[in-house]
């Protein structure tokens, strides 16, 4: 075992930045940081939905909400609204945060369908702080609901890609991380497998202790050259297609607070609201649309005028075998993919870069932080990509063989547990640690239609009057929450001010 004291992250995107400019925040007064990028190859130029973790993420690094917005174009992200993934004309939210009022042994959802068989409330939406302020177009950070201590909103960012990681470089370079732009061109390794140094087209030599293999799906460190392999998920997950293009904003048009999934006959579409051009894509299946059909139908659906060529993106849906092999760590696209369905894949570079910091191998790497490495990211990626397979599986649509491929397909035995436990019982069970929340579970489930065949016996100890009153009050609080906040627009004003 041997110091690491000489670190090199191939890869420039989103995935090499953010490692960068954490490790150097941490790490940065015992190791030096070298970060390779090629111009001339430049990144992937997708990836602008976030999840609320980002928040503490960007806290570490010092970047708040004024800079984040004012520096990359970010609008504020509530949630995603899922259109016709239930059957065609439905829609639903996964809000972020917390809906109507958590008891102890019974879950909010028991109450609200007690009520919802009596006549007596609508859509479980309405008890989410977030859904409303979301469709009202409003915001604002709140803690809690007017006067109370039940939990206020949770928010996350769109923002433009390339602005973000430019943020990042120069955070990174403030801290001490020098930046190389040039083309891998050819790899050294030592006898026992582990590289030594990368051999660049400027005819320079960049050699190291550790490489962080962030080269998108090229992944030319851990596949192309250790070739630890890829475990397929493409039969769970069968879109290996998209097409992204970016519009200008329609006229009048205001940012939404929310990302929009467009289910179509053959995956689905994204609309990401910036403050200043709207980010589309379509993802798709090869076996059931042609680049060419995608790329046509995006153009007809996109909100505004093109600003960009589209351009189509292919991937394989699943996992590295190992993304640590020798002296090489995988993250970002290189590690593994799922689409973007519920915007993880930045989440799962955080959470990697956060591992990797608490595993770093200061004193020589040994099997045991490798292995404990790898199968936490694998345990990770296991229940994300679950989660993203729930929305396929419970589908209802008629109109199109790949709809009725996904009802029909095989899902993994963890989820169809999942499924099975919550149509039996209306229970979610969640792992410690699980990113989604039992809420996020039964907002999809529900959303789309999946509803459990009993209601907890808790749910009964409330009379009928006295479920109304709580399911009223909620109600006007979440409303009166709402109409006391700025509007979306208003609030990206004033933090950009
Ligand atoms: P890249 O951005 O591809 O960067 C790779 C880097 O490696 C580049 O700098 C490149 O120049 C460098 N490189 C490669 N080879 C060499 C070489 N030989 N020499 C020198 N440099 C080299 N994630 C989300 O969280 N939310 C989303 O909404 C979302 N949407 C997505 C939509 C699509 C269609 C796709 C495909 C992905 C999406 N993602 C999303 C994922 C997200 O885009 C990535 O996780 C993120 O951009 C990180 O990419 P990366 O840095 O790993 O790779």
């Amino acid at each position: 075992m041997s110091e690491v004291k000489n670190v090199v992250i191939l890869g420039g995107g989103t995935a090499g930045w953010l490692s960068a400019a954490l490790m150097a925040k941490l790490l940065g007064s015992r190791i030096t940081i070298t970060l390779i990028e090629s111009s001339s190859i430049g990144t992937v130029g997708v990836g602008e939905a976030t999840i609320p973790p980002i928040k503490a993420f960007n806290n570490a690094l010092g970047i708040d909400e004024k800079t984040m917005i004012t520096r990359t174009n970010a609008t504020i992200k509530l949630g995603i609204e899922f259109e016709n993934w239930g059957q065609i004309g439905e829609s639903y939210m996964h809000a972020f945060g917390n809906i109507g009022k958590a008891f102890p042994f019974c879950e909010f959802h028991h109450i609200y369908h007690a009520a919802k068989e009596a006549g007596e409330a609508q859509s479980l939406w309405d008890y989410s702080l977030n859904h409303k302020a979301a469709k009202a177009g409003r915001f604002a950070p709140t803690k809690n609901l007017t006067g109370t201590q039940l939990p206020g909103t949770e928010h996350a960012y769109h923002f433009d890609a390339s602005l973000y990681a430019q943020l990042l470089a120069e955070r990174a370079q403030h801290m001490g991380v020098t930046r190389v732009d040039a083309k891998v061109d050819s790899i050294e390794r030592a006898p026992n497998g582990d590289i030594t140094s990368l051999n660049l087209d400027s005819g320079e030599q960049i050699a190291g202790d550790l490489f962080i293999d962030c080269s998108g799906l090229r992944a030319l460190l851990i596949e192309q050259t250790l070739g630890v392999g890829f475990e397929d998920w493409s039969h769970w997950l069968p879109c290996d297609s998209a097409v992204a293009v970016q519009s200008e904003l329609p006229q009048d048009y205001q940012p939404i607070p929310y990302t929009r999934s467009i289910a179509h006959s053959s995956g689905w579409q994204w609309q990401i609201p910036l403050q200043h051009r709207m980010g589309n894509g379509l993802v798709y299946c090869s076996r059931y649309m042609s680049d060419e059909q995608a790329k046509a139908t995006l153009l007809d659906t996109i909100p505004g005028t093109a600003i960009n060529e589209p351009r189509v993106i292919k991937f394989r849906t699943g996992q590295r075998r190992k993304q640590w092999q020798n002296n090489v760590v995988a993250i970002g696209l290189s590690s593994g993919f799922l689409e973007p369905l519920e915007s993880t894949s930045i989440h799962l570079i955080q959470t990697a870069i956060i591992r990797l910091i608490k595993h770093f191998p200061h004193t020589g790497i040994c099997d045991s932080t490798v292995r404990s490495f790898n199968d936490q990211f694998s345990t990770e990626m296991t229940q994300i990509r679950d989660f993203i397979i729930l929305h396929y599986v419970l589908n209802q649509r008629d109109d199109s063989d790949f709809w009725r491929h996904c009802q029909n397909m095989d899902i993994p035995e963890s989820l169809a547990h999942k499924i099975a436990l919550f149509k039996d019982t209306g229970m979610v069970f969640r792992h410690q640690d699980e990113l989604f929340t039992e809420i996020a579970w039964q907002q999809v489930m529900l959303g789309q239609n999946c509803w459990p065949t009993q209601r907890h016996p808790l749910a009964e100890q409330f009379s009928d009057t006295q479920r109304q009153e709580l399911l009223s009050s909620l109600s006007t609080l979440i409303d009166k929450t709402v109409s006391g906040m700025p509007t979306h627009q208003d609030y990206i004003a004033k933090m950009r001010h």
